[in-house]
């Protein structure tokens, strides 16, 4: 297993992630083909609060919306996997993750929009919700980018381990 190490240009902020999890989004997106999935994304802060590690992924709870070129995550289930990882680990909500099959894997101006709905929905408190989008297939390869949301503010990811 290796760990990949995400941050912004400023090193404010970095998100870890193992590869075996991206493995399993992969597994996902080739399961949905030429339609979107994706799910959220758990994890914990580091003591220094500039670190997010992502320790699991879901899959889509089944009463998502999908298309091809549209992801509503649904919620189903979703509140009993969080407070199982809470009670067990003390992990907690980190954000969301979505497919771009066959495209780019930069977010769209409806993403934007609703992680900035996110960052101010009361019960998640997550005022920084992480983006992980993986575009592309497993033919041409999978292209990933990773956005944090602060404030307002949509700040990009590079990886640099
Ligand atoms: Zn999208």
């Amino acid at each position: 297993m290796s760990k990949f190490t995400y941050a912004s240009d400023n090193k404010e902020f970095t998100v870890e992630i193992d590869s075996s999890l991206l493995e399993d989004c992969f597994l996902e997106c080739n399961k949905s083909s030429n339609y979107e999935t994706g799910g959220i994304l758990i994890g914990k802060y580091n003591d220094d609060m500039r670190t997010a590690v992502i320790r699991s992924v879901s899959k889509a709870p089944s009463d998502s919306k999908i298309g091809k070129m549209s992801f509503k995550r649904g919620i189903k289930g979703l509140i009993d996997v969080l407070n199982k990882k809470w009670d067990e680990s003390g992990e907690y909500y980190l954000g969301e993750w979505h497919f771009h099959p066959n495209n780019s894997s930069q977010p769209s101006g409806t993403d934007v929009r609703q992680m900035k709905e996110l960052s101010r929905h009361k019960r998640l408190k997550c005022p920084e919700p992480i983006l992980l989008i993986i575009g592309g297939n497993s033919m041409v390869g999978w292209n990933i980018s990773l956005n944090v949301f602060q404030n307002d503010a949509v700040i990009e990811l590079y990886r640099f381990k």
